[in-house]
């Protein structure tokens, strides 16, 4: 059994409310949720934080980013909405698996 709750997601060996997924990556809710609406978007592959990027993670990243973008707005926040990584213990990680919150509010 992995010891990172978000490969555990990634492997479907603990729940979650699953956005969207392809080979790469995966959307699902925040599970805590800190706005009305509240995802998550990670790389299925265990990068632990921004920290630990490197130049072969471009493609991805730039991938993620788009992708929170398109799911955003089709989840309502079309006025705009805020994304954070948190990265690293300064940075108030608390999930060791690199991801981006995307939180906002249907108005
Ligand atoms: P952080 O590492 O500080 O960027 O935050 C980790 C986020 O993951 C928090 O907002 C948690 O609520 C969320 N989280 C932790 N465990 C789960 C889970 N099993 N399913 C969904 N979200 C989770």
């Amino acid at each position: 059994m992995s010891e990172c709750v978000f490969c555990e997601i990634i492997a479907k060996t603990i729940p979650a409310k699953i956005i969207f997924e392809d080979d790469e990556i995966l959307a699902f809710y925040d599970a805590t949720p800190k706005a009305e609406v509240h995802f998550l978007i990670t790389p299925k592959t265990h990068i632990e934080s921004m920290l630990l990027l490197q130049s072969n993670h471009q493609e991805l990243m730039g991938k993620i980013m788009l992708k929170a973008n398109e799911l955003a707005v089709s989840l309502g926040l079309k006025s705009g909405y805020k994304v954070q990584i948190n990265t690293g213990i300064n940075g108030g990680q608390e999930v060791f698996h690199l991801h981006v919150h995307v939180l906002g509010y249907k108005r």
